[in-house]
């Protein structure tokens, strides 16, 4: 018998999680090295007040049988533990814009949501329909995305990845309300007019149209589900336990290094962490300076401020809906806010528990933030693993803050004003130091269409036994990052082969 292989991954995000379950389904001795408390990254969940928040997964789309999502929870098994609600389907998604009392909603179908804007904008069918026929045709361009046996990885030419969002949705129509309403809800990709790509709006809008829904009671669940193939086939998770250096000879890596001097060594690394990062703490001269410079300089999407709130009682209706909430006239420069002009939008997202009924128990409302607005406290560092606190200076700009993003949610929800029990926030800092990005960047290296090579980062890298996983190779979310695991684990198992198993595992 073959020894078995063993693997190494740095960081338990989804990425490095679905790929540990994949290879150890696949018969190899998985370690993952995790520097923080709990696994998960951005799935982890965390309670206040007896509440448990999410940290960074509010929904999720295409998880209705035969959906890609769906296949890829099923062959890893854990789609029927997952508790999860099914959004509104009449409008999962409800876009709120500047100056107008209407709310806008998306509907789940095509069918469905075409009709759903077609009742607010009844002499715009010919923009929607042709909005939607568009959209399903670029995902048809994707054939990983589809899970369809044919792809051979991520397409590199599609014209897609050349033509920009916001300039697609205002050569449909002339209609500015219906263009702000069909680039609504573009915080889920961080979306920048004049950049952001129409196949990421396309990607992501389509999985959610096809069905959208919450997980209820956390999304540290998927987490815990994936740990748990990992430890039934034998593998280990360490978590607070730091990677600083990735050290190789010749052409391979040799072992990994943690903060503490110990050294792992294996015979396929997978980084979770970002790129810039990751090869930061690579030792090697294959990487030539230019390369690692390079992937310093790819701009990140922006960060978030979150106020996560615990409410009272009966005191605030549930919605199976996110509100995606404008206070200026263009859906697409919510970023460029001033101190002054902050916020320019917000979202407004739902924790569903398996108690809730009618009324919620937790609202998470997210505004965009940029890292410069912290660096006044850039040097402190301060998770529950490490508790050191930033001052009272920090404390009291996210209490304006906070007062700030509350009295412009007020005047469209008045009626939470009086339903908060308390308030937790976080800031790009919190971001920062919980998910280990430089900048706090919620879903890591922004894409450009006017470039989209330079934004592109490969899972393979110059060593033959390192390769690279999460959001920053492929796309960000939960379907973005597991697509990426399947990438990065067609290198070793080929994705035919793997594609085939999520086939098989359908019907099994
Ligand atoms: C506020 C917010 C809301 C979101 N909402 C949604 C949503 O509703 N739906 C959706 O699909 N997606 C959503 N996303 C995006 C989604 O959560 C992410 O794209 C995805 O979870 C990223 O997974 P990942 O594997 O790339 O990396 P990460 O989650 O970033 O994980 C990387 C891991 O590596 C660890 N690490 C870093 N450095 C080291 C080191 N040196 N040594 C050891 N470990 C290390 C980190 O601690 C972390 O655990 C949201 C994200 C955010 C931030």
């Amino acid at each position: 018998m073959e020894p078995q292989k063993t693997v190494l991954i740095v960081g338990s995000g989804l990425g490095g999680l679905v790929c540990g379950a994949i290879l150890s389904m696949e018969g190899y001795r998985v370690t993952v090295l995790e520097r923080n408390k709990q696994h998960g990254g951005n799935l982890q969940s965390f309670a206040r007040d007896k509440h448990l928040f999410d940290s960074g997964v509010h929904y999720i789309g295409g998880l209705e049988p035969g959906q890609n999502m769906y296949r890829i929870f099923q062959y890893l098994g854990i789609m029927n533990r997952l508790k999860l609600e099914k959004l509104d389907e009449a409008a999962f998604d409800k876009i709120v814009l500047a100056n107008d009392p209407r709310t806008f909603r998306y509907a789940q179908g095509y069918e469905k949501f075409i009709d759903g804007l077609v009742a607010d904008f009844p002499a715009e069918r010919p923009a929607i329909e042709a909005y939607c026929a568009e959209i399903q045709r670029i995902c048809s361009e994707f054939p990983l995305y589809n899970l369809n046996e044919q792809a051979q990885g991520p397409p590199t030419e599609t014209e897609s990845l050349s033509r920009d969002t916001q300039q697609f949705i205002a050569s449909l129509t002339d209609n500015v309300t219906l263009q702000n309403v069909l680039g609504g809800n573009n915080p889920l990709y961080a979306g920048i007019k004049n950049k952001t790509p129409l196949y990421v709006h396309a990607l992501v809008l389509n999985s959610y149209i096809q069905s959208a829904y919450r997980i209820v009671d956390g999304g540290g669940q998927i987490a815990k589900y994936l740990a748990s193939i990992i430890r039934r086939h034998g593998g280990q998770l360490h978590n607070r336990v730091e990677v600083r250096r990735i050290v190789a000879e010749g052409k391979q890596a040799q072992y990994v290094e943690t903060a503490d001097g110990t050294q792992y060594a294996a015979d396929v690394f997978i980084s979770n962490v970002h790129p810039a990062q990751t090869y930061d703490m690579l030792e090697t001269d294959l990487v030539r300076p230019a390369f690692r410079r390079r992937v310093e300089a790819l701009e990140n999407s922006l960060s978030a401020f979150v106020i996560n709130i615990t409410l009272k009682p009966e005191a605030f209706a549930y919605e199976r809906s996110n509100y995606y909430c404008y206070l200026n006239d263009d859906v697409w420069t919510s970023m460029d806010y001033t101190d002054a002009t902050w916020p320019l939008s917000y979202s407004v997202f739902f924790s569903g528990t398996s108690r809730t009924k009618g009324y919620a128990e937790g609202i998470s409302i997210l505004a965009y933030m940029k890292y410069e607005d912290v660096e006044p406290w850039k040097d402190s560092f301060n998770t529950a693993k490490e508790p050191t606190g930033r001052g009272g200076s920090y404390e009291e700009f996210k209490r304006r803050k906070a007062e700030t993003l509350l009295e412009k949610v007020y005047l469209r929800f008045p009626q939470l004003k009086d339903a908060i029990k308390s308030y937790y926030t976080a800031t790009p800092l919190t971001f920062r130091d919980y998910m280990g990005t430089a900048d706090g960047s919620i879903y890591g290296i922004a894409k450009d269409y006017t470039d989209p090579l330079r934004t592109f980062i490969s899972h393979r890298t110059k060593l033959s036994n390192l390769l690279l996983t999460g959001q920053n190779v492929n796309m960000h979310g939960v379907l973005g990052v597991s697509i990426s695991a399947l990438v990065t684990c067609s290198e070793l198992v080929g994705l035919p082969y793997l594609l085939k198993k999520i086939d098989d595992a359908q019907t099994a």
